[in-house]
């Protein structure tokens, strides 16, 4: 048993144990994949949104550039842009340390001198942002300040985003510069064109706003804000990002998706090799099994040959010698001789039947039979045995003249098992052993009991004992000499008449063995 087990541990650990290290480092693996499909997935979407963020930047940038266009006045070009860019509403010019402003509106926008007011109200309170930009601008940077804590003027149109910068004009004055743009126009006109170009088939870019909830202000298609995206602030606008997202699957959902198939498919490959493996174990162990079986089995036949051999010789010997005097003795010998030598001829005939069987050589001969006589005759053969072992039987022959298909040589072999097991298995106590033959009808069958008051089965054996070479493992069997090979025998001997071989028992009680066969329908 432990040479089993030290097999299905060491094959175990030469499939399964490599196999689960290899699934693991393969998780880990994949996990890893995904992480890296997953950043270099966001870097690109994070250089779309730089350079979108770039590009709105450019543009103001060339705003301011045109208003510090030394060819005409600050104002005219302020005029100009207005005229050109819808999207400004107001534009404010004031010069820094001169007492010169100009307030421009949009051409769809009623002019109303509370909106110069609230820019200035604005600046009062921001000087110090007005200071950093002058210093930024001085030292040759264009910064293009968003305007934040802006209160929304119901005098101007929509949403509405100001911004705020430093220019020069022709006579290197510099001015602040407020401008307040509609925000859906800007973003329409100046953000569109860009995102439809960089929106190409497999991605989506929108301009949000930052407050949960609000449906995209643009976006290239349709674009799903449930759906995971990369977002970034839009640098000069309060409260509005840009986003993008992948139309369908994209790169580290198509890996994450990959993963999961490699996955189950590591799972699937596991299970199928478990089982292959379960498989292998209950075939070794069954072969282990078969070939102790045959160990065991070639060590009870030269058991059960030598005794009858022995018994043989031994009465052989003496008769040959002449010492008998009497002939009624003589008699007796030739008895125990022609008795052993039928027990030796019944297990060389198993051992035939058997090895025909296994060869699947088993031939029978068919021929309408009566059971009952049958019966009778093989009970009548064994009448020495009976007297022998003091064995109290009983013959009940129920089924006279119904014929069976059968052959005689098989039949006989098979009631002689029976009979021979009856025997062999019997209680020792002092009760001694008694068999029942019994035969009765029932519909279209006829049966035959083996009864005995032997030692028994128990329930779990029933399938059992039917296998060849199987031998109840019970200290009472192993007093007992035999081969494991007659019930096999029976069984197939009834299998091939179309009938069955059934068996009840008791434990310590006794056992009806049943032989069932269909019967010849005269009709
Ligand atoms: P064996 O050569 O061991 O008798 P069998 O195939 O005839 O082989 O029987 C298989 C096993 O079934 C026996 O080893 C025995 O344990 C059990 N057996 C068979 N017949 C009887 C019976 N009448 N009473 C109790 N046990 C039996």
């Amino acid at each position: 048993m432990t040479k089993h087990i030290r097999t299905i541990l060491f094959i175990l650990g030469l499939t399964i144990i490599p196999l689960m290290i290899y699934g693991y480092l393969q998780l880990q693996s994949l996990n890893e994949d995904e992480q890296m499909a997953q950043s270099i997935y966001e870097k690109q979407m994070e250089t779309v949104l730089f350079s979108l963020n770039q590009y709105a930047d450019d543009v103001m940038g060339q705003w301011a550039r045109k208003l510090g266009n030394t060819a005409a006045s600050i104002e005219d070009n302020a005029g100009d842009l207005v005229l050109r860019n819808e999207s400004i509403q107001v534009l404010h010019i004031q010069g820094v340390g001169i007492a010169v402003d100009t307030l421009l509106f949009g051409e769809y926008v009623v002019p109303d001198l509370a909106v110069e007011q609230a820019i200035k109200e604005w600046k009062g309170s921001h000087d110090s942002t007005l200071n950093r930009l002058e210093q930024y601008f001085e030292a040759g940077f264009q910064k293009i300040q968003g305007v934040d804590k802006w209160q929304q003027l119901k005098q101007l149109q929509g949403k509405q985003t100001p911004l705020t910068f430093m220019v020069y004009d022709a006579d290197s004055i510099m001015y602040n510069i407020f401008v307040i743009l509609q925000t859906r126009y800007w973003v329409d006109q100046i953000l569109g064109a860009k995102i439809q170009a960089l929106a190409v088939d497999e991605l989506n870019v929108a301009v949000l706003s930052n407050r949960l909830g609000e449906a995209p202000i643009l976006s290239s298609a349709n674009f799903n804000v449930e759906k995971t995206y990369t977002s970034a602030d839009l640098w000069i606008f309060e409260g509005l990002k840009i986003a993008i997202q992948s139309i369908g699957e994209n790169y580290s959902e198509l890996v994450k998706e990959r993963s999961k198939n490699n996955l189950l498919f590591l799972i699937f490959t596991l299970l199928v090799l478990l089982i292959g493996v379960g498989i292998i174990i209950r075939n070794i162990q069954n072969a282990m099994k078969v070939a102790q079986l045959k160990s065991d089995f070639v060590s009870n036949v030269s058991h059960e040959i030598r005794t009858p051999l022995a018994l043989i010789k031994m009465y052989a010997e003496t008769l040959m010698l002449g010492r008998l005097s009497s002939d009624s003795r003589r008699m007796e010998y030739y008895e125990v001789i022609y008795h052993e030598s039928g027990r030796l001829t019944h297990l060389v005939n198993n051992i035939l039947d058997f090895s025909r069987i296994e060869a699947n050589k088993m031939t029978y001969d068919f021929l309408a039979l009566e059971l009952d006589k049958q019966i009778e005759a093989i009970f009548h053969s064994y009448e020495y045995t009976f007297k022998e072992k003091t064995v109290r039987c009983h013959l009940k022959l129920n089924a006279a003249g119904v014929m069976i298909n059968g052959d005689h040589q098989a039949l006989n072999e098979a009631i002689a098992n029976l009979i021979e097991n009856a025997i062999k298995y019997k209680r020792d106590d002092k009760e001694g052993i008694e068999i029942t033959v019994t035969t009765e009808m029932k519909n279209k069958e006829v049966l035959c009991h083996i009864t005995d008051n032997g030692v028994g089965i128990s329930k779990i054996e029933y399938d059992k004992i039917f296998d060849r070479f199987y031998r109840i493992e019970s200290a009472l069997t192993q007093q007992t000499k035999g081969t494991g090979m007659g019930l096999s025998l029976v069984k197939h001997i009834m299998l091939a008449h179309n009938g069955s071989v059934t068996v009840q028992s008791k434990l310590n009680t006794g056992s009806t063995f049943s032989l069932v066969f269909p019967i010849i329908d005269n009709k």
